[in-house]
Parts: C-alpha cells; sequence; structure tokens
C-alpha cells in the first residue's frame, strides 16, 4: 500500500472530526494533542474538544443558518454531532451539551478508532512527510506557531480577542427573582434575571468601574466583534448592553406581568443543571470584580462563581491569502488548514472544516483529487467563503445564510425561504455525499431529520417541493 498517513494536529473541534473522517476513508491517521501535558490558558483538561466558553453549538431550526450546518454534518457521520446528540442539555431551540459528557464521548469515539493513532505531545515542526491537517485552534502552541511562521508570510498571521463568560452554581441563584422563560416562542429553558432601570445603572457603573485583565502584548489587538466582552460594550455606550445581550424584548416577569427594563439570562451548563452561564456576558475583567458585578444583578447576588469569564488571543489565518475551497494550502499541497486556524469563527464551524480537511487530506493520500461542497449547502458556502475573501481585511466567519444563494423566484416570508434553503441544501449536501462514495453513519437520524425536515419546510411553505 502506497497510502500516506494523515497526520493531525490538536484534538480539538476540528482535530477529532478531521482524524475521524480521514480514518473513515481507511486511512491511518496520528493525531497529536498536546494537553494535558501542556495546557492552553482556556482548557481543562485533557479530553478531546473540550468546550471552552460557551455550551452551545447555536440554533437547530430550519429558518437557523447553524441549524443546516448541523443538519448536514448529521449527514456527514460527524463524531462531533454524535457526541452532541448523547450529551444534549435543554436550551429552548439551540442544541446545548453538557460539557464533560460531551468531551468524554468524543475522546471515547476517538480512541476507540482503530486507524486513529493518539500521540500525547506537543508538535513543534510540521512532520516531515505525508499529509497534514493542522487543527490547533485559537490557541495554536507558541513553539508551532513559530515554525509555521517559517512556511506563512507573517502578515496572513492574524489575531484578535476572545473572551469566555463566568458560570454559576445553580443552588446559589435566588430563584424567587429569578423566572424560566424564553423569548418569544422559544421554550422555557433559560432562566432570567430582571433588572430595573436602577438596577440596570448599577450595573453599568460597576462594569466601567472594573479592572481589566489584559496582558501587556495583546493591547494593539482588535475585539472581535461577534463575541464582545461585556467591559467593551459598556464603554460604548449607556445602553448598548440593554440593545444586545441584556435586551428584554419578548420576556416578562411572572412577578410584575411587565417587561423589565434589562436581563441577563442563564442558560443551563450540565444534564443536572447545576451550572449555568451568563449568555453574553464574556469578560477579561479581574477575577474579584467579576464576582461584585454577577453579584450586583438581581437573582444572582449570593451566587457562587465556578468558572470565571476570561479573555485569550485568538490566532487564525488569512485564509483567502493561502487556502483554496478544499481547505488546502495554495502553496503547500501536503498541509490542510481547519478549525479557528483556517479562519471560522464557532464549535460548529470549526467541526465542520475539520472534517472537510480530513476527507479531503485523506483522500489526497490515496491519490485522489480533493473536493468541495455544492455551493448551497452551508459547509460549501463557508469553504467557498474563505477561499474567496477579500484578504485586506478578513476577519472570521460563522455559518449565516449569507454565505448561501437564495432561493431564485420566491417571495414569501423570510421563514419559509430560510426553511426552502435549508431544504434544498441538505438535499444537495446528500446528494453530494452519495457521489463522492460517502455513507452517513447514522442513517436512522438522517431519514428522521429529513422526514422532520421536509414536514416543517412545507408547513411553512407549501410551494417548497
Ligand atoms: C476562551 C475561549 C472562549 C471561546 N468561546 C467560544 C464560544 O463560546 N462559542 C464558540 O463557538 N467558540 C468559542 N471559542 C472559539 C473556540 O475555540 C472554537 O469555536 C473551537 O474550539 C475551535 O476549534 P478548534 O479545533 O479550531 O480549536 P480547539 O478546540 O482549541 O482545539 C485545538 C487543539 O489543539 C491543541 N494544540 C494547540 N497547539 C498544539 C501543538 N503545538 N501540538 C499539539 N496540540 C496543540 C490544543 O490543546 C487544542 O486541544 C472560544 C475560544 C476560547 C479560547
Amino acid at each position: 500500500m502506497n497510502t500516506k498517513r494523515v497526520h493531525v494536529i490538536g484534538a480539538g473541534l476540528a482535530g477529532t472530526e478531521a482524524a475521524m473522517a480521514a480514518a473513515r476513508q481507511g486511512v491511518r491517521v496520528v493525531l497529536y494533542e498536546m494537553r494535558p501535558r501542556k495546557m492552553t490558558p482556556a482548557h481543562r483538561s485533557g479530553k478531546f474538544a473540550e468546550l471552552v466558553c460557551s455550551n452551545s453549538l447555536g440554533g437547530e431550526q430550519p429558518a437557523n443558518a447553524k441549524g443546516l450546518l448541523q443538519a448536514e454534518m448529521r449527514r456527514a457521520g460527524s463524531v462531533v454531532m454524535c457526541a452532541a446528540d448523547t450529551a444534549r442539555v435543554p436550551a429552548g431551540g439551540a442544541l446545548a451539551v453538557d460539557r464533560e459528557r460531551f468531551a468524554d464521548q468524543v475522546t471515547a469515539l476517538i480512541e476507540a478508532e482503530p486507524l486513529i493513532e493518539v500521540r500525547r505531545e506537543e508538535v513543534t515542526e510540521l512532520p516531515p512527510d505525508g499529509i497534514v491537517v493542522l487543527a490547533t485552534g485559537p490557541l495554536t502552541s507558541d513553539a508551532l506557531a513559530n515554525a509555521l511562521r517559517q512556511i506563512i508570510p507573517a502578515e496572513h498571521f492574524l489575531a484578535y480577542y476572545d473572551a469566555a463568560a463566568p458560570v454559576v452554581l445553580g443552588e446559589t441563584i435566588n430563584y424567587s427573582i429569578v423566572f424560566r422563560g424564553g423569548r418569544f416562542e422559544q421554550p422555557d429553558d433559560y432562566l432570567n434575571c430582571p433588572l430595573t432601570a436602577e438596577d440596570y445603572k448599577r450595573l453599568h457603573e460597576a462594569i466601567l468601574q472594573a479592572r481589566k485583565h489584559v496582558p501587556h502584548e495583546w493591547e494593539h489587538l482588535e475585539y472581535f466583534e461577534g463575541c464582545m466582552p461585556i467591559e467593551e460594550l459598556a464603554r460604548r455606550g449607556y445602553l448598548t448592553l440593554r440593545f444586545g445581550p441584556l435586551r428584554p424584548v419578548g420576556l416578562r416577569d411572572p412577578r410584575t406581568g411587565q417587561e423589565p427594563f434589562a436581563v441577563v439570562q442563564l442558560r443551563q451548563e450540565d444534564l443536572a443543571g447545576r451550572l449555568w452561564s451568563l449568555v453574553g456576558f464574556q469578560t477579561g475583567l479581574k477575577w474579584p470584580d467579576q464576582k461584585t458585578i454577577v453579584r450586583t444583578i438581581p437573582g444572582l447576588e449570593q451566587a457562587e462563581i465556578v468558572r470565571y469569564g476570561v479573555m485569550h488571543r485568538n490566532t487564525y489565518l488569512n485564509a483567502p491569502a493561502l487556502l483554496d475551497a478544499t481547505l488546502r494550502m495554495r502553496h503547500q499541497a501536503r498541509l490542510f488548514v481547519a478549525g479557528v486556524l483556517c479562519g471560522v469563527e464557532g464549535y460548529l464551524e470549526s467541526a465542520a472544516t475539520g472534517w472537510l480537511a480530513g476527507l479531503n487530506a485523506a483522500r489526497v493520500a490515496q491519490g485522489r483529487e480533493p473536493v468541495v461542497p455544492p455551493e448551497v449547502s452551508m459547509l460549501g458556502g463557508l469553504v467557498r467563503f474563505l477561499a474567496t475573501a477579500r484578504p485586506e481585511n478578513f476577519q472570521p466567519m460563522n455559518a449565516n445564510w449569507g454565505l448561501v444563494p437564495a432561493v431564485p423566484g420566491r417571495k414569501k416570508d423570510k421563514r419559509a425561504r430560510r426553511a426552502s434553503m435549508y431544504y434544498r441544501g441538505v438535499t444537495a449536501f446528500e446528494q453530494w455525499l452519495r457521489s463522492i462514495g460517502w455513507t452517513p453513519a447514522h442513517v436512522a437520524d438522517t431519514a428522521a431529520n429529513a422526514a422532520a425536515v421536509e414536514a416543517a419546510v412545507l408547513k411553512a411553505d407549501p410551494d417548497a417541493q
């Protein structure tokens, strides 16, 4: 056999998916992970695919762009989606997971795969031969980053600040103030801390007065607009938080029967409901100041913080300058890049690009051509964007409807239009999988999903077929 091995560096969301996709093509894989020997500033364990902040993989509805990417990943037999389905916790229309159980499940699935050899070591140089998938994420170790700088021009190594939100212990929440409820038609899976105008003023002042924890060397970096820390939002204007993560719309406090002035939402983190994270409350403030701020929120006066928010540097590559839509480096044919490092933002997007990079790395190892999913699929739209965006001002990208072409000739409402795009994307992706000889791993799931999707679409838009 002349098939080369695939080396996957990093066993996060992208790397685990890449390793499994390559192994399922019958290719031997070496998967390198430096944790727990060498930790990153954000990870806490040696488990694979550890979620470092929010425990949500995004909305599941057909009207949601992440929902389409989830559906595609299910059809691809994604290890991350499989683990997410077993570790699911209630979160309204979102797919949220018990993070411990999720990481345990991914780790177990990878370790049980005979074609994957796991090496617990930091990679400081690129492997001298074989096909390589780089999936070392936003916190790529310095030694490897330095090695990459030998082959990637410095101007294509980009970075921004990102931040994680605090998590509080459920038993320390005051349930006589905090009420259950989701916005509009969502189920009541969230806890809501109602703020009066006075409470909001106090909270805003406390945030402005708090001390930042920002290492000196990061001071020139930009924030990422999609994950803005609360201190930056508060600094931008008095009502910015109220129109952002603290918006009260669609929520009614049962004690007053009124919509509060602002609301801090809590999302369940674990199956037992013992841990709750503050939604959209990512912060890099000093820990004692975080405690003060959290305790000014009505219902959280006695809250115990079990994980504080952290700020971190987020490294990524200038994808349009370096990669093609198969996620291969244009001038380094044996190198593929996936996850945050290839310029996507988000757990699901990282996993999805990992799957494609792993699939293509295996194909190249077998002497076949790499492939690109159809442009009407969310993954196809995402990787086309990475390859063709303007390199001068490249910013990481999430799954969103702007990445896929509109459905021609439809003048229905937005939900129906999106449902049609969802249905079209799922169908095209499934056909494409078959055309490249990929057999979905979760056939029963996909059949059930397809039926549910079709019913939802036809209900929303009877002309969809
Ligand atoms: C603090 C923080 C908060 C975040 N919050 C969110 C959020 O709420 N929602 C969201 O969707 N995304 C969030 N992100 C982004 C998140 O990191 C990605 O969505 C996702 O984890 C990226 O997947 P990845 O596989 O690219 O990287 P990771 O999941 O980070 O995996 C990379 C892996 O590579 C390993 N590694 C690094 N260097 C080496 C080396 N030299 N040798 C061997 N192994 C190495 C690391 O230990 C790690 O396990 C956050 C990131 C951070 C750091």
